[in-house]
């Protein structure tokens, strides 16, 4: 059965009054901010906000000041119109999908200085991006105003960013943060995953493998943070990934730990081609890395 169509808003001033709109008489709103090219990594997002709220938006914006000069943001992959119909099918209530000049209307002066924890892990090979990240988010924040944001833990430094610019910045919004969706052997989905050509899609499942050995290490009672992480990149290397970073983290402070606990997360990133892929999972319980 088609889904019922949604509005596409382009405008910031509309998105204003749609907003208004759905919330109607003391009705909750969600935002899902994404960049498009919707997955169900993206869409599983959008479930878990209609438990949350009484209308889900959907935010589709590629943002160019995430992105340095090197990176694909002139290819990144771009789809509206099947994003509209997949965002509607889960039952969202509206697409936000602004162009470049309705963000950034004029040259931006005034940004979100995301501070220590945006140096370390993808912060460090990728200087501005959570700058750029954290900047969007507040500006999609201000526009729609929702009572709740939900985000992927697939992103796990971008969540805890955002979870620290809500609170330090006195936002009212709730973050909500839903697991990592993967493809059945447990590479973690991704719009970047369209890049892949079939023999690269086959080195990519090393990252989640990789994971899930350092699991199955501290299972085994391995402690130590550097012997887990070496095990992690050699994995890696072996399966012809090159290694950005693979680091044991503190999930609250993103500081690198020596002597692993069970909540502590693996972080990591590496090239497979010319693609960066990520990926994480906390060293015991809960995961949706495949047995
Ligand atoms: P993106 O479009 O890549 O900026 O992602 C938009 C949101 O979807 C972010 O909060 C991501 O963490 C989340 N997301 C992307 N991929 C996944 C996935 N495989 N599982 C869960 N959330 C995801």
């Amino acid at each position: 059965m088609a889904a019922e169509p949604v509005p596409v808003v382009r405008s910031c001033a509309r998105m204003r009054e749609m907003a208004r709109e759905l919330r109607g008489d003391g009705g909750t709103l969600a935002l899902v901010p994404t960049m498009g090219k919707l997955h169900e990594g993206h869409l599983s997002l959008v479930d878990r906000a209609r438990e949350l709220a009484d209308a889900v938006v959907v935010s589709v914006f590629v943002n160019p000041t995430q992105f340095g000069p090197a990176e694909d943001f002139g290819a990144y992959p771009r789809d509206l119109e099947g994003d509209v119909a997949r965002a509607a099918g889960r039952g969202a209530a509206a697409v936000f999908a602004p162009e470049a000049e309705e963000m950034y209307p004029r040259p931006q002066t005034i940004w979100v200085q995301p501070g220590p924890l945006a140096d370390r892990l993808c912060g460090a090979s990728r200087p501005g991006h959570f700058r750029g990240v954290l900047t969007v988010v507040l500006k999609l924040l201000n526009v729609v105003r929702p009572d709740v944001a939900v985000f992927g833990r697939k992103d796990f430094q971008q969540s805890v960013l955002v979870g620290r610019m809500l609170a330090e910045l006195n936002l009212p919004v709730r973050l909500e943060v839903a697991p990592i969706v993967r493809e059945p052997d447990g590479l973690a989905k991704s719009s970047r995953n369209f890049y892949l050509s079939p023999e690269e899609r086959g080195r990519a499942v090393r990252l989640s493998a990789a994971l899930r050995e350092a699991r199955a290490a501290f299972a085994a009672g391995e402690r130590d943070a550097s012997v887990l992480c070496g095990g992690v990149r050699g994995t890696l290397e072996e399966g012809g990934v090159r290694v950005d970073y693979v680091e044991i983290v503190d999930p609250a402070t993103l500081e690198p730990v020596s002597e692993v606990g069970p909540e502590d997360v693996c972080a990591l990133a590496g090239f497979v081609g010319e693609t960066r892929l990520i990926d994480n999972a906390p060293l015991s319980g809960a995961s949706t890395l495949p047995e």
